[in-house]
C-alpha cells in the first residue's frame, strides 16, 4: 500500500469514528460515496461502515461491480427516472427516493417482474423547494389509497432533504414535521413506516435529535 493510500484510510477512518461517536449506535449510518473512488470505499469498509449511498444507477453499477467482494448494502438516494428503475431495483437494498405515484405504480410491476423487492422509503418535501421533488404532505394524504394498492413494495420509511440555507431552528422544525408524519401515517394504518432518512453532512446532528434513523453523509467523510 502506498503511503498516500494509508494516509487516506486513517483520515476516513478517523472522520467515521468522529461522526458514529456523535450518534446512537442504532442510527444507520450511510455513507454517500457518489463523488468517490472504489478505495476510499474499501477505506470506509474497513472501518466498519457496510451502508453506501450512491445517486446515480448506471455509475454506480461499476463501483458495484468492482466491489463485489464486500459485502455492502447499497442504498439509492438520488432522484429516480422511470427508466432506470428496472437497474435500480436489480442493483440496490434500498431506495430513498420514492418521488411520486408515478414511480410507486412502476416499481411494483418492476418488482413483481425481477423477483427481488428493495426496501423503499417515500420522499416528502415538507418545505418549499423547486430544486427538489417529493411529496407534500397533502400530496401524499392524497395518493395513500393508491399507494396501498401496490402489494410487491416493501415501503419503510420517509426520506427527506432539506432545502439549502435554512437555519437550525427552521432545519429542526422541518425534520420534526417529518417524524410527526410519519407517526401520522402509522396512526393511519401505515405501521410499516418506521425508517426516516434525514440529514446530512451540514446537519445529521440536527436531524438524529429530530429522531432520524438512518443519515446519510458524504462530504464529512469523503472529502479530500
Ligand atoms: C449527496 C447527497 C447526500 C450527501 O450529502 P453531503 O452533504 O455530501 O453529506 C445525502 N443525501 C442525498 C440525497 C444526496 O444527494
Amino acid at each position: 500500500m502506498s503511503e498516500v493510500k494509508s494516509e487516506l484510510s486513517q483520515i476516513i477512518a478517523e472522520r467515521i469514528n468522529r461522526i458514529r461517536a456523535s450518534i446512537p449506535p442504532e442510527v444507520k449510518l450511510v455513507a454517500v460515496s457518489k463523488y468517490t473512488t472504489t478505495e476510499a470505499i474499501r477505506a470506509a469498509y474497513a472501518a466498519g461502515v457496510r451502508d453506501f449511498g450512491e445517486s446515480r444507477v448506471q455509475e454506480s453499477k461499476l463501483k458495484q461491480i468492482e466491489l463485489a467482494d464486500l459485502d455492502i448494502t447499497w442504498h439509492m438516494i438520488g432522484s429516480l427516472q422511470s427508466n432506470k428503475a428496472k437497474s435500480a431495483i436489480a442493483q440496490f437494498d434500498w431506495i430513498h427516493s420514492i418521488d411520486r405515484l408515478s414511480l410507486a405504480e412502476h416499481c411494483d410491476r418492476l418488482i413483481l417482474e425481477i423477483g427481488k423487492s428493495p426496501k423503499l422509503l417515500l420522499q416528502v418535501k415538507l418545505a418549499d423547494d423547486p430544486s427538489k421533488s417529493g411529496w407534500s404532505e397533502s400530496e401524499l394524504l392524497a395518493d395513500l389509497e393508491q399507494l396501498k394498492k401496490l402489494q410487491n413494495l416493501q415501503i419503510v420509511g420517509l426520506m427527506t432533504i432539506l432545502p439549502l440555507g435554512l437555519s437550525e431552528t427552521q432545519a429542526d422544525d422541518v425534520f420534526s414535521r417529518t417524524v410527526e408524519l410519519a407517526a401520522k401515517l402509522r396512526s393511519l394504518g401505515w405501521q410499516n413506516i418506521q425508517e426516516l432518512s434525514m440529514g446530512m453532512s451540514a446537519d445529521y446532528a440536527i436531524a438524529v435529535k429530530a429522531g432520524a434513523s438512518i443519515i446519510r453523509v458524504g462530504n464529512q467523510i469523503f472529502a479530500t
